[in-house]
């Protein structure tokens, strides 16, 4: 099973990735059940005072400690995403996806240092910037992330570690990110992507080029809007460095949730693969419309940012943003209100459908919406999370919702 599924395609590793013997069985039947048990354990004991002295001088992964060092069904879910980012050693579990944010970059930072972070960033990203890192005697700043020609310029000699996310929270731009993590390379800075959106599955971050890949697992790997969790991926010497910080900070995820987000995993690729394909369609269909000014859906060709994608991802996913062509908020709120198979709320990459009303403008401060070519009455903006359901009835829900928002 596990170890030896290098060059094997994607669905068979999603299928054995993690499950080693030894954490799916006893040690008299290793590998007995398919799934590692959920062990709730806090105390973990010892035989003697001998093995409990011993048990305090390894610091490896995958031994039994003490509770806040997980037990296999914490591992597995590790070791899983581990396996499925290729050049990572090793992944640290958090309880949320903005925990996992925070927590890699207290890893990396001390006072005085300076941090790039791409103006596209999820907003509590921002917040993180703007708040926590201030408050130590960090400095962010806000680069455009699609002025890869301008980047170079942003660096300053403390600047220690740059930011990226792609697609661009609600605006979808597609910053070049294997050409900006090769700048941040060649400044010597580490540079972080929040891969939430493409997974390793659509872009396998440390293959190229970025230092530490991060995801919300409550998006795609959970898949069922029924868990919170983040993960941060790296190779060797910093994986070393940012489970020191992680230790420190004492976090830790819940065996349950953990079980649960290893049940997501399993599943990830043919989800991704069934949104993407019913994104793609209703991003067509919405670019028909003539409510609409603008899709803004990396998968679509003639989408800002789609020849980027389609050089540097290698899959998509049921997330994208599209605008109003001029309307009023009350308009766009009749629009919303009368979706029935879309819930109404944050979060995404769920079996099941939502939306979200945002406003790109509020959401930016190094770069100006809307973009050159769009008028300026066209900043209403709409997020849909397609999930499983039928494409066709998805469309037919929001043709009538049209019909909706224009009768008053
Ligand atoms: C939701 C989200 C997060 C935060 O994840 P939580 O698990 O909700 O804390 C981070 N980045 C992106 C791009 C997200 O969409």
């Amino acid at each position: 099973m596990t170890g030896n599924d290098k060059g094997k395609g994607t669905g068979t590793r999603l299928a054995s990735a993690g499950r080693k013997p030894d954490w799916t069985g006893t040690p008299s039947n290793p590998g007995s059940v398919v799934n590692p048990p959920v062990w709730r354990a806090s105390t973990h004991l010892y035989d003697d005072v001998a093995a409990l002295r011993e048990g305090g001088k390894s610091n490896a992964d995958g031994h039994f400690y003490y509770g806040r060092r997980g037990a296999p069904t914490q591992w597995a879910l590790a070791e899983a995403l581990t396996e499925l980012e290729p050049g990572a050693a090793g992944t640290l579990l958090y309880p949320s996806g903005v925990a996992a944010i925070a927590g890699a970059l207290l890893a990396l930072i001390k006072p005085g240092d300076h941090v790039l972070m791409a103006d596209n960033v999820y907003e509590p990203s921002r917040n993180i910037g703007r708040g926590l890192l201030t408050n130590i005697g960090v400095q962010t700043d806000f680069f455009d992330p699609l002025d890869l020609d301008g980047f170079s310029d942003r660096f300053t000699p403390k600047t220690r570690v740059v930011l990226l996310e792609a697609p661009g929270s609600l605006t979808m731009e597609v910053p070049d990110i294997p050409a900006f993590a090769a700048i941040a390379r060649e400044k010597e800075a580490i540079s972080l992507i929040d891969n939430t959106w493409a997974s390793p599955l659509g872009f396998p971050a440390l293959e190229r080029g970025c230092d530490i890949a991060i995801m919300s697992l409550t998006k795609h790997v959970g898949g069922h809007s029924d868990l919170m969790m983040g993960s941060v991926s790296a190779g060797e010497s910093l994986y070393r460095r940012l489970r020191r910080t992680y230790h420190q900070l004492g976090q830790v995820v819940s065996p349950d949730d953990a079980a649960l987000a290893l049940r997501g995993l399993r599943t990830l690729q043919v989800r991704l693969e069934r949104a993407t394909a019913s994104a793609l369609e209703i991003a067509g269909w919405l670019a028909t419309r003539p409510e609409v000014a603008k899709v803004l859906c990396p998968m679509l060709p003639g989408s800002p940012g789609h020849e980027i994608w389609a050089r540097t991802f290698s899959g998509g996913c049921g997330l994208f943003s599209f605008i109003l062509k001029g309307r009023t908020e009350d308009a766009r709120a009749r629009f919303i209100d009368a979706l029935d198979l879309f819930g109404i709320g944050y979060s995404w990459g769920g079996f099941e459908s939502l939306v979200v009303p945002f406003d790109p403008a509020d959401a930016r401060s190094a770069t100006s919406w809307p973009p050159a070519g769009m008028a300026p009455t066209d900043r209403l903006g709409i997020r849909l999370s397609v999930g499983l359901e039928e494409p066709k009835d998805l469309i037919a829900d929001l043709d009538q919702a049209f019909s909706a928002m224009e009768a008053v």
